[in-house]
């Protein structure tokens, strides 16, 4: 049984409500954890806010990067037992959830860096007057948790929280919350003051709701669906709080005729199938240049035949989605693209190992997706990859920005002056050339533009957005 955890304590619901944890890859319940509500919540806002008046707001700068790298060794001693953790909560196979989990201690370790380098600016201006300026926390900031990568979305925005000098709320996702209370308490262990990082579990209409409308949260940091980003900011605007929203994408990648196929075949398998599909910025669009469409075609469904699903601890391609109903929204869109006739051109295999009770789905690769129809404008979030041609630069870039989507690109092409153009051109958040994802980059500011979000997290950029600027006008004599 898992508990909240408040002020350095674990606590259970006032209401004495729980939820069950369920392993995606039989189905089965194997923990519980408190179901929390706006109570539980104002305490541990409460408990955030006199840790932040007391303590935090006066811990050096140079102290609170002491003792995030303590985390960060914390968490790289045991990255084991904490991927195996989130294996079971969430059906990561075991290479991902190491990933993951490596992840995290990069985060803690990059930010407890950053503590001491965050700085204002003295400006010049009229004669007699120094001005300066002072880059101070919010103060509680909110972070608003999914399940995808529970580890590595809670490093990279509670880090940079921590590390700008703020004390932490966090919902993570009901469905996947193991691996952020483990961490919760490893940070008591080391030293964390009472309160500085607080983890409240439960629904996200109720404990998530409850977050964003708190007054006692200065800023909220939120990570998820676009449906639930517009409430989260519409809570927010209410006592005009800033919030930045990390949303969903409909990624393309770009694959022109004179592109390097060898390397980018694996890349772009890898894109969509990582963590099954399950990816804000999986690459979940493939655009290719009429001269080479079929024989890429070919050598796409070739790597996808090859691809084996089955149980996390299998170790596998890839291992279950996270739940039956996200299992459902998978099915869904896979049978009106069957209805509109879109060709399914290939599909891995699931396992005869896999139990019928897990949450599987084979990844597939779709051709000749109209760019107009519902598969190829809204997110999967599943291993479903959509093939579309085109016929020339001015085309492809249409179709990448086509949708109501901003968050990554890929382009793959050995032109230089084509790579700077659609570098510029592309409407999203990252681009990558010759590459995509960069292997995770925990140092590269990640965000994207239109309907995936705004507000940056991860690099530097991160510690800008869980900070406010004071300006200072001296007048001197
Ligand atoms: P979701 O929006 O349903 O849930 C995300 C989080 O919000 C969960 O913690 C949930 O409990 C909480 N929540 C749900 N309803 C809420 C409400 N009314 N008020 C406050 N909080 C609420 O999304 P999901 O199904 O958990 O995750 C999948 C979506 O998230 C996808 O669209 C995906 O692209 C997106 N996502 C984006 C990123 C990114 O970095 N841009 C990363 C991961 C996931």
């Amino acid at each position: 049984m898992q508990h909240h955890f408040i002020a350095n304590g674990q606590q259970p619901s006032l209401s004495g409500q729980t939820l069950p944890v369920i392993d995606p890859s039989d189905g089965q319940v194997f923990d519980e954890i408190q179901r929390g509500n706006a109570d539980d919540l104002n305490q541990a806002v409460a408990a955030a806010r006199h840790a932040y008046d007391t303590v935090w707001q006066r811990t050096p700068a140079f102290e609170r990067g002491r003792l995030l790298m303590a985390l960060a060794q914390a968490v790289s001693a045991r990255t084991d037992e904490l991927a195996a953790l989130e294996q079971r909560d969430c059906g990561k196979p075991t290479r991902q959830a190491l990933a993951d989990a490596r992840a995290l201690a990069r985060y803690f370790e990059f930010y407890a860096g950053a503590c001491d380098k965050l700085h204002g600016e003295t400006l010049p201006y009229q004669d007699g007057f120094s001005v300066l300026t002072w880059r101070e926390p919010h103060g509680v900031t909110g972070h608003i948790v999914p399940w995808n990568y529970p580890m590595q979305i809670f490093g990279r925005s509670v880090g940079a929280a921590l590390a700008a000098g703020n004390t932490c709320v966090v919902k993570p996702a009901e469905d996947a919350c193991l691996s952020i209370l483990r961490v919760a308490e490893m940070a008591a262990q080391i030293g964390f003051p009472p309160g500085v990082l607080n983890v409240v579990t439960g629904l996200g209409h109720e404990v998530g709701d409850a977050l964003a409308r708190h007054p006692g949260i200065d800023h909220v940091s939120f990570t998820g669906s676009p449906r639930v980003g517009t409430l989260i900011q519409q809570a927010a605007a209410e006592r005009h709080a800033p919030v930045t929203l990390e949303l969903g994408g409909k990624s393309p990648q770009l694959v022109f005729a004179d592109a390097d196929l060898d390397a980018a075949v694996p890349v772009i398998v890898n894109a969509i199938t990582q963590n099954a599909g399950q990816t804000c910025s999986a690459g979940s669009r493939v655009l290719i240049e009429r001269s080479i469409y079929e024989p890429l075609i070919g050598r796409l469904a070739e790597a996808f035949e090859a691809l084996r699903v089955g149980p996390a601890a299998m170790d596998l391609d890839l291992g279950p989605l996270i739940r039956a109903s996200q299992q459902q929204r998978v099915w869904d869109f896979l049978s009106d693209a069957q209805v509109a006739g879109i060709p399914l051109v290939a599909q891995g295999q699931i396992v005869d190992d896999a139990p019928e009770s897990g949450f599987y789905q084979a990844p597939t690769l779709l051709a000749d997706v109209p760019p107009e129809h519902r598969i190829a404008q809204d997110e999967v979030f599943g291993p479903v990859l959509c093939a579309t041609p085109f016929e020339d630069e001015a085309h492809a870039l249409q179709l990448a920005n086509g949708t109501p989507y901003g968050l990554v690109a890929g382009v793959w092409t050995r032109d230089g002056a084509r790579q700077f153009r659609l570098a510029r051109q592309l409407h999203c958040g990252q681009v990558f050339v010759n590459n995509y994802g960069a292997g995770g980059g925990v140092e590269l500011p990640f965000g994207g533009v239109k309907s995936s979000g705004h507000g940056r997290e991860k690099g530097f950029e991160a510690l800008y957005g869980f900070t406010t600027l004071k300006t200072v006008a001296l007048r001197h004599g």
